[in-house]
């Protein structure tokens, strides 16, 4: 198996950089936003909760997240591996994660890092608000995810750096380059690893 995190802030290129790993390498793709947004559409109790939080940009409750995600690792068959996008957003979640694969013989193998500029990441959210229409990409709650980013999931990172899976990559070029710089970072892994 194997089991990627793809990290950053919002607007860091994630979801997109996780479509076309998914396609490379068979991963099974665990977005808590992707399937925060489907609980909201489907008006679960879940998903009611949850509207709350991410209108302002502030997280949804670790506890609910966690369940979620627990949930959603034991419905799928026979993983050739996951890739946790948007997950882990806390230390609390990270130690979760780790906790839950431990659990079921697995583990995480690299934590994708997508180094972008701040001003960058706003432009970049801005242009998919007006062309997506996602209601959390407007200027106020961005400027809110941006500063919950900085203060509740930066630590993250050192969580990772100490388990020496911790992989920055540059996020700023085409979408193929940025590309290409992962897959020989996850490809260098796999040669002296798997
Ligand atoms: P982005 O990375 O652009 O902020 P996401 O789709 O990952 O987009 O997240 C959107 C919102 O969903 C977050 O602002 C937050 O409210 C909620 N959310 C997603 N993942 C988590 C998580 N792991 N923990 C808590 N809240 C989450």
């Amino acid at each position: 198996m194997l089991n990627l995190v793809i990290f950053g802030p919002p607007g860091s290129g994630k979801g997109t950089q996780s479509e076309k790993l998914i396609e490379r390498y068979g991963l099974v793709h665990m977005s808590t936003g992707d399937i925060l947004r489907a609980e909201m559409a489907a008006h679960t109790e879940l998903g009611k909760k949850a509207q709350a939080y991410m209108e302002k940009g502030e997280l949804v409750p670790d506890a609910d997240v966690i369940e979620m995600v627990a949930r959603k690792i034991d419905q799928t068959k026979d993983p050739q591996g996951f890739i946790f996008d948007g997950f882990p957003r806390t230390t609390a979640q990270a130690r979760s994660l780790r906790n839950m694969l431990t659990e079921r013989d697995t583990r995480i193998d690299l934590v994708i890092s997508l180094e972008v500029p701040e001003e960058e990441l706003v432009k970049r959210l801005l242009k998919r608000g007006q062309e997506a229409g996602r209601q959390d990409d407007e200027i106020g709650v961005i400027r809110n995810r941006i500063e919950v980013y900085k203060q509740m999931t930066t630590p993250v990172i050192d969580f990772y750096k100490k388990m020496r899976k911790y992989v920055p990559v540059e996020g700023v070029g085409t979408i193929d380059e940025i590309f290409e710089r992962i897959v020989n970072r996850i490809e260098h892994y796999i040669s002296f690893t798997l």
